[in-house]
């Protein structure tokens, strides 16, 4: 068909303007909104009429523009922000929102943000309190620091703890801990932004305690050490532990401070996970201050946790910046209820998400994996296998770790980007992965109580092939 004779068969804007459906939508929402979408949809329409190639094939029918103005009129009254399921495998997926939240947490939040609360009131004493106080008893309780504070992630710890006590100073660090911690961030580059002047030593794959000793002078200010997070250096490396670092803070009188990235409250060695310092150890082994995220391997909100020695947490406290990185009630919240249950680990690995997912032993994992390809079984089409596969925790945590996992591999008539595509933008956002021709979902981190809509949609794509 011609494309003029397309042109012709696209209804007009005043006559669709005309129809009772649209009438409807002008009643309900304010007609100057629902005109523009008819106006959108239909160029829509024009620049489809355009690209068509000379043989292709559109048919126009007036009830199809109705029902398209209607739903794009709907859809942007519809948030942006929405759930996706992860068949990804990877925990602490960044992308993907990091931690999902414990449900105590959640109801903690809800508690709080629905009714008045104590956030900066001190109920014993009938008088106005700190929001921080809310979270440094259990913080000190768990970790064994004098004290606490929150901030609203970790890189707003390490640029609070170095703008307050290396500011127009030095701080040392050693070359091979200055990692990009994503999406082309620089954990170097927060540092310098604090105020600091940093001075670099040592090698990328090697730093000697006397490199940071030969760089003190009384400009030093801090000694930092930093979790290298999402990478590893294999083979020929050495590095100064941060015991060894205090020995020499101490000597000289200069603080230590440590960016432990994730941080992790559990040993996850009987879990069959490589040794990880825990924050505990950190402190232990006499860092004045240790910063982490909440939402990393804590399975938290997203949140900067600073723990050590108290006259420097009073002096983080001091800083005005502080105002500039405060953390709201709903992650004071939920921060303390996940925190709460970190004071029986057992209750914390069963009850955390992050935890249990990181966690899931192969049996769990293959019993997951049949559940859901039984539930699978009944559509036609589809060939379905499941694998072994390799998971990831994410979130720079444990960068080498491979956890065993169960894969769902799917073939069928469609091609396999073709059914990524069409689960990406369903309704149920199902995040997959492909690999040569077949679609692949990392049974991990997929919740049995998804598996029926997963079907369903997938059923409906199916469907579409025929
Ligand atoms: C992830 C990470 C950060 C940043 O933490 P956010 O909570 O995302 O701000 C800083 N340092 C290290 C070592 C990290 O791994």
């Amino acid at each position: 068909m011609a494309k003029k004779e397309l042109f012709r068969q696209l209804p007009s804007i005043d006559g669709i303007i005309q129809k009772k459906k649209i009438q409807d939508l002008m009643e309900q929402y304010s007609e100057k909104f629902v005109k523009e979408q008819i106006r959108l949809v239909v160029d829509g329409y024009r620049k489809k009429i355009l690209n068509l190639p000379d043989n292709g094939v559109l048919n126009i029918r007036e009830e199809e523009v109705i029902q398209d103005i209607c739903q794009s009129v709907k859809d942007l009254f519809k948030p942006s922000f929405v759930r996706t399921l992860n068949g990804t495998g990877t925990v602490v997926h960044t992308n993907l929102g990091r931690s999902l939240l414990a449900k105590e947490a959640v109801d903690h939040m809800m508690e709080v943000s629905t009714a008045y609360s104590n956030l900066e009131y001190d109920i014993k004493k009938g008088e106005r309190g700190s929001r921080y106080n809310i979270i440094t008893e259990i913080l000190t309780r768990i970790t064994g620091a004098e004290d606490a504070l929150i901030v609203n992630n970790n890189a707003a710890a390490v640029f609070l703890m170095l703008n307050s006590m290396a500011k127009g100073k030095e701080t040392i660090v050693s070359r091979g801990e200055l990692v990009e911690i994503g999406d082309s961030f620089r954990i170097s580059s927060i540092m310098e932004e604090s105020g600091t002047n940093l001075v670099e030593v040592g090698a990328t794959n090697k730093t000697h305690l006397y490199d940071y000793e030969n760089e003190i002078s009384e400009d030093t200010a801090v000694l930092m050490k930093v979790h290298t997070s999402n990478f590893k250096i294999l083979g020929f490396h050495e590095s100064v532990s941060i015991e060894e670092l205090v020995l020499l803070g101490e000597k000289y009188n200069i603080p230590v401070v440590e960016d432990l990235g994730s941080g992790t409250l559990i040993d996850f060695t009987p879990y069959g996970l490589s040794p990880e310092r825990t924050v505990m150890e950190a402190l232990e082994e006499g860092a004045d201050l240790v910063s982490f995220s909440g939402d990393k391997i804590l399975g938290g909100p997203q949140a900067g946790i600073i723990v050590g020695k108290k006259k420097y947490i009073d002096a983080l406290k001091k800083n005005q910046l502080l105002r500039a990185f405060r953390v709201d009630k709903f992650t004071l919240a939920a921060l303390e209820s996940t925190l709460l249950l970190y004071l029986d680990p057992k209750d914390a690995m069963e009850k955390i998400p992050t935890l249990r997912l990181m966690t899931m032993d192969e049996k769990k994992l293959q019993e997951k994996a049949e559940k859901l390809k039984e539930q699978l079984s009944s559509l036609d089409g589809l060939k379905i296998r499941i694998i072994d596969g390799v998971s990831t925790v994410g979130g720079g945590a444990f960068p080498m770790e491979e956890l065993p996992t169960k894969v769902i591999a799917i073939t069928s008539n469609q091609p396999a980007h073709v059914i990524e595509e069409k689960l990406r933008l369903s309704s149920i956002h199902l995040i997959g992965m492909i690999r040569e021709e077949e679609y692949l979902l990392d049974i991990r981190c997929l919740f049995e109580e998804d598996f029926e809509k997963i079907k369903e949609v997938l059923e409906n794509i199916l469907e579409d092939d025929q």
